[in-house]
């Protein structure tokens, strides 16, 4: 069976040759144990900060030891007794085609309302990361304007759309016409940005929203997170979620400074990691599953198939290649 390690520390723009397929023998499971089968597998951005020797709030990746990531995979041996052949889990998983585990971290999910691979997007790290930055973060209220940067992938598609759900107007920013057309008719945003095209980001910002920003959520950071600043209102809050445009960058761009625009304007600007919020992690799940069921949220992913691709899926992040989440389907 397949394996997929770390090779190397990648300096900038991670590339293929990063990674190493190799081949291992199917493990069998000992007595508390279930063999699992690969099934969905979740690429993330965050993944990039732990290929960095860095002490950070998860462990990096150990050179030539498998990449892990969330996983959707199937039980097709169990010695356990609390699951059965067939049962599907999701949970922090190797990247191999199959994997002994005695279940701790897992937990199992059904195909019976919604796909397997929605448990890696909407109903997954990236949804809670959406519904809990949004709400206890942003504490976004009725009628405020919304601005969300990484706005058609995972997480910001969810946080667009549940601002529309709370009644806000929504502005999203992107990389391509094609996401900044799904924005405004798939999902609802009152205006999109296309990022590409765009020389002076904050008159773009202006534009869309002349009455000003009540909340940003900035899933990319630098150049775009400046531009926001320029437009936000008094009492305005800043999720800082993620930076993915400094991910790859090996000398940080440095900024305007923000201290006198947060005192004067009694800003809030708060970064967050979603396990923060692992206690109410239920609560989160249940409203965005009753969100999903109602119709109010939709859920858009790209899935690539084939345990090969995966990781060029993971570098496909980087170039904007996703439309919601991006998930390997085994
Ligand atoms: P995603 O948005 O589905 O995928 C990444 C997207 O980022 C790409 O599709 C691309 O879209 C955009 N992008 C790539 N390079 C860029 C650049 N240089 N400048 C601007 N945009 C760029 O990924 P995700 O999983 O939802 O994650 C979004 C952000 O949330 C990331 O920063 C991630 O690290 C963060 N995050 C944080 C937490 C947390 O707990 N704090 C949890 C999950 C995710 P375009 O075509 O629009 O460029």
């Amino acid at each position: 069976m397949k394996t997929i390690l770390l090779k190397n520390r990648p300096e900038g723009k991670p590339q293929t040759s990063d990674f190493e397929f190799v081949e291992r023998d199917k493990p069998s499971p000992k007595d508390g144990e279930v063999l699992l089968e690969t099934k969905y597998v979740s690429v993330d951005p965050y993944m990039r900060g732990r290929m960095r020797d860095e002490k950070s709030y998860i462990e990096p990746f150990k050179l030539d030891e498998p990449i892990q990531s969330a996983i959707v995979a199937e039980v097709v041996e169990s010695k356990h007794e609390k699951f059965q052949k067939g049962d599907f889990l999701t949970g922090m998983l190797q990247w191999k085609e199959f994997q002994t585990s005695n279940g701790k971290g897992l937990r199992k999910v059904s195909k019976d309302k919604v796909s397997l691979s929605a448990y890696l997007g909407v109903l997954g790290m990236t949804g809670l990361t959406a519904y809990f930055g949004l709400t206890r973060i942003g504490e976004l209220k009725e009628g405020e304007t919304l601005l969300v940067s990484g706005a058609a992938g995972a997480v910001g598609s969810v946080v667009g759309q549940i601002g529309k759900i709370k009644g806000c107007k929504v502005i999203g920013i992107a990389g391509t016409d094609e996401k900044v057309e799904m924005l405004k008719n798939e999902f609802g945003f009152d205006d999109a940005i296309n990022y590409d095209k765009t020389d002076d980001m904050a008159a773009a910002i202006k534009k869309a929203a002349p009455d000003g920003i009540d909340v940003y959520f900035d899933n990319v950071g630098s150049y775009t997170l400046d531009a926001a600043m320029e437009n936000i209102n008094r009492f305005g809050r800043v999720i800082n979620c993620g930076a993915i445009s400094l991910y790859n960058e090996t000398e940080q761009p440095t900024g305007p400074r923000l201290e006198t625009k947060i005192v004067k304007k009694s800003l809030k600007m708060q970064g967050f990691i979603v396990r923060n919020f692992e206690e109410d992690f239920e609560e989160g799940i249940e409203q965005l599953s009753s969100w999903l069921k109602s119709g109010k949220l939709k859920h858009e992913e790209t899935i690539v198939e084939g345990f090969d691709e995966i990781p060029q899926a993971f570098l496909d992040l980087f170039d904007g290649k996703n439309k919601g989440k991006m998930v390997v389907k085994v």
